[in-house]
């Protein structure tokens, strides 16, 4: 069982970072490995995780031409593919 806090380089951003002792107590129980990333990068991870920036196979509402966009199929708007935009506008 770890005695202290333990000093690591996180391998994404390079930084020092600590894990504290409860920190990797709850690891070494949970029989997990330690984090080699620092809270910030994790958090970032996490984050990107949450909110991937998804992008949907959508046809033109206009010309039906596929199109890749950030809206779902299933949300209220109305797509557009470059030329009909242009033209709407
Ligand atoms: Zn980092
Ligand atoms: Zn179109």
């Amino acid at each position: 069982m770890a005695e202290k806090n333990i000093e690591s380089t996180c391998e994404l951003c390079r930084k020092r970072f600590l894990i504290i002792k409860q920190e990797s107590e709850f690891y070494a129980r949970q029989q997990i490995p330690l984090p080699r990333k620092c809270m910030e990068c994790r958090r970032k991870h996490r984050e990107s995780l949450r909110n991937p920036r998804k992008l949907f196979e959508r046809a033109c509402d206009k010309c039906q031409m596929k199109l890749m966009s950030s809206y779902a199929p299933d949300s209220p708007y109305k797509v557009y593919c470059e030329k009909c935009y242009l033209e709407t506008i």
